[in-house]
């Protein structure tokens, strides 16, 4: 039961709104009005003074209130952009990257893709000598400094979001602290939504030499200039349950239609956590409105995740229909990296999807995971931005005020460590123990990533990059596992194929959600695992002439195979620019196999005998795994697999799994299997 803690236990207090306000804010203002009253607007000289006059500017400001969108917009209008430099706008998320990018193409009445364009990983919408702005994910901005380490075509650089502590975003946040000695007329301008501005101008502020500070060079200042944007956020009521929910998903959609039922006009955001969840919900409500008219009419429920079609993530910015109420429901996406317009009404369900690493184990994986005050903070404060709103907690205030963390520990604490190692190798960085890093990873999981690298042939000996394939792997924009799979495809002669794969398992998902265990008439025996079945999926695609029904007819999301197709493309142009070979080994699913070993032999598994519930345990750490049910493994549940990546919810689940033949494993990685202390292989 929802309790309103203002109301002494009255259950959603309706206050005296008008319910004819309009749900979309600034109901027909021109867009140069409506930029003239957003916050930043009231700070655009005092912006422009301080970049002007320092090499770091921090500004901290409440979401909405037009950071990602405007000081872009002002450093071009105050001359940044001229003489054919540009001004970059990173964001951890691709879907913000690509949002953001058009509405600042719209407030500027261009088209997307000339002056204003962007970049995200395998999609580059930008035209040389034309685009000034440029808004592009921070691992992209990464991949840049590959070829051009001291990012010379950049004038001002915004790294926005710095409060989500990406793994991206701090290893540039180091990067960028280098480059500043190198180009002291850069300029970088680090955005947050939080005030943890100060540990950011402690980073920036502290060098190495104290004449650096004092050899300020032409009147430009080395420390950092911070600014706080007034925000003018309404007042948010903040509700808790008061026994904690059993079914989160279940309990939001509860709160909404309650909220829908009995509270005035006012659009409703709803965090859970992933594409699953946010699937369900979507379709319990729709159940719901079905089956009682009581909710209907008038009930817009609208998913919002990353690799959701473009045509569905526009959606979520139109305005609510008239008469209608909007419910979106989305993962932390919508939590500071995306401005909602309209939002009157949050549910909060407490958890997000986070990435947590353990270097014992060597195991890396996305578990639902209790947020943080600092997120929670932020989401009710989404409630307030048109007109006072409610936030709606679905865990208990006891727990919000005793056990829930303050902040979130920044995302290098928490992952693995290997691609993060790659970059800085590539970038000639040697020393990654001693990198001046904004927050330090720890020595095991560096320790652990190094070990990989080496068993990977990407480091040699001295730990440098090894020539080629250390090199060749630097050069791939993927997860160094899938980048050394796809150069041990060149030697088993199934490049081809393995590009397919390594496409395939860029992308979230290819199945369409509510798949189910395939009744497919062929025998368990015969499948490999998802990597075949990925390769049959693609070849089905073609024969089919790339037709929406047959994706249809068999669970499969024809945007996602769009996307695919899209990736493949590229992946074939990158693997041609390395020397690979692209050759079709037919259907020899042997070498295809042979070859995802190659890269994720740290990856095995062995079926533990005893076991009649498909218990594996993993050969680096004994951790307990088992196959995911999406997988076609399940429940045929070979004895040796190797997995793609880790899914944790009741258990840890291995997802896109495939059967090897353990021989192949020494073949692979001797150093890594023969230097484990009891030989696992037997
Ligand atoms: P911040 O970066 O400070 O969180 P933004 O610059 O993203 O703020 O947003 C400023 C304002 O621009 C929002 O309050 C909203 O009114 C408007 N806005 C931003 N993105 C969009 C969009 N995609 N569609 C419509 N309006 C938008
Ligand atoms: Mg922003």
């Amino acid at each position: 039961r929802l309790v309103d803690d203002e109301e002494g236990g009255v259950l959603f207090f309706s206050g005296g709104f008008s319910s004819s306000s309009s749900s979309s804010g600034y109901g027909y203002a021109s867009i140069e009005k409506q930029r003239q009253r957003l916050p930043v607007y009231k700070y655009r000289t005092a912006i422009l003074y301080l970049v002007e006059t320092h090499a770091t500017t921090i500004i901290v400001g409440e979401t909405g209130s037009g950071k990602t969108t405007q000081i872009p917009q002002f450093l071009k209008e105050a001359g940044w952009a001229s003489g054919g430099r540009l001004i970059a706008c990173t964001q951890p998320r691709r879907l913000a990257v690509q949002a953001v990018a058009a509405r600042v193409a719209e407030e500027m009445g261009v088209k997307l893709g000339e002056e204003v364009g962007y970049t995200i990983r395998f999609e580059d919408v930008t035209k040389p000598d034309v685009t000034v702005l440029k808004f592009l994910t921070d691992g992209v901005l990464l991949r840049e400094m590959m070829d051009d380490p001291l990012l010379t075509k950049y004038s001002v650089i915004m790294v926005d979001e710095a409060h989500e502590r990406s793994i991206s975003t701090d290893i540039l946040l180091g990067l960028l602290k280098k480059v500043q000695k190198r180009r002291p007329e850069l300029r970088l301008i680090i955005s947050s939504a939080t005030i943890e501005a100060k540990a950011m101008s402690d980073f920036f502020g502290k060098r190495k030499k104290r004449r650096e500070l004092e050899n300020e060079e032409n009147g430009i200042q080395l420390e950092p200039a911070i600014l706080s944007v007034e925000g003018r956020g309404f007042n948010v009521q903040i509700n808790y349950v008061e026994e904690p929910v059993q079914d989160y998903v279940q309990a939001a959609v509860s709160t909404v239609l309650l909220i829908h039922e009995r509270e005035p006009p006012g659009d409703i955001l709803v965090f859970l956590t992933g594409q699953d969840d946010i699937d369900a919900a979507v379709q319990l409500i729709a159940d719901e409105v079905q089956t009682s008219k009581k909710h209907s009419p008038g009930l817009v429920v609208l998913p919002l995740y990353s690799g959701l079609p473009r045509a569905e993530q526009e959606l979520v910015f139109s305005p609510t229909p008239r008469g209608k109420r909007k419910v979106i429901i989305s993962t932390n996406i919508a939590e500071t990296s995306l401005t909602l317009e309209g939002i009157v009404y949050v549910v909060d369900s407490g958890f997000s999807k986070q990435k947590f690493y353990n270097p014992i184990t060597d195991v890396e994986n996305l578990v639902v995971a209790p947020i943080s005050k600092a997120s929670a903070k932020q989401r009710a404060g989404r409630a307030g931005r048109v007109r006072p709103g409610k936030c709606y907690r679905l865990y208990a205030e006891e727990y919000f005020l005793n056990h829930m963390s303050n902040e979130a520990i920044p995302e290098i604490q928490r992952s693995n460590l290997v691609s993060c190692i790659i970059h800085l190798k590539a970038l000639g960085i040697d020393n990654i123990l001693g990198f001046d890093w904004p927050a330090s990873p720890s020595p095991e999981a560096m320790i652990r990533a190094l070990e990989v690298l080496y068993s990977l042939g990407v480091l040699d000996d001295d730990a440098k990059l090894t020539s080629p394939t250390g090199f060749q792997v630097a050069e791939i924009p993927l997860d160094p596992m899938i980048s050394k799979m796809i150069i041990a495809s060149n030697q088993f002669g199934c490049s081809e194929e393995i590009i397919t794969v390594a496409a395939v398992l860029s992308i979230q998902s290819i199945w369409i959600s509510g798949r189910g265990i395939q009744k497919e008439s062929d025998e368990a025996k015969l499948r490999f695992g998802d990597h075949v079945t990925f390769l049959n999926v693609y070849k089905g695609f073609l024969q089919s002439g790339k037709s929406s029904q047959w994706c249809h007819k068999n669970y499969v999301n024809y945007h996602a195979m769009r996307k695919v197709l899209e990736v493949r493309e590229q992946l074939k142009r990158i693997a041609q620019r390395i020397g690979i070979v692209l050759k079709s080994c037919e259907s020899d699913m042997q070498v295809v196999r042979k070859a995802v070993t190659a890269g994720f032999f740290a990856n095995t598994c062995r079926l533990e005998e005893y076991s009649h519930n498909g218990m594996y345990k993993t050969i680096r750490g004994s951790q307990e795994v088992y196959i995911h049910p999406s997988s076609v493994l399940f429940r045929v549940n070979p004895k040796w697999i190797i997995y793609n990546s880790l899914v944790s919810t009741d258990r840890q689940y291995m997802r896109n799994v495939i059967s090897i033949d353990p021989s192949w494993l020494l073949e692979a990685a001797p150093h890594f299997y023969l230097l484990q202390q009891s030989n696992p292989l037997h």
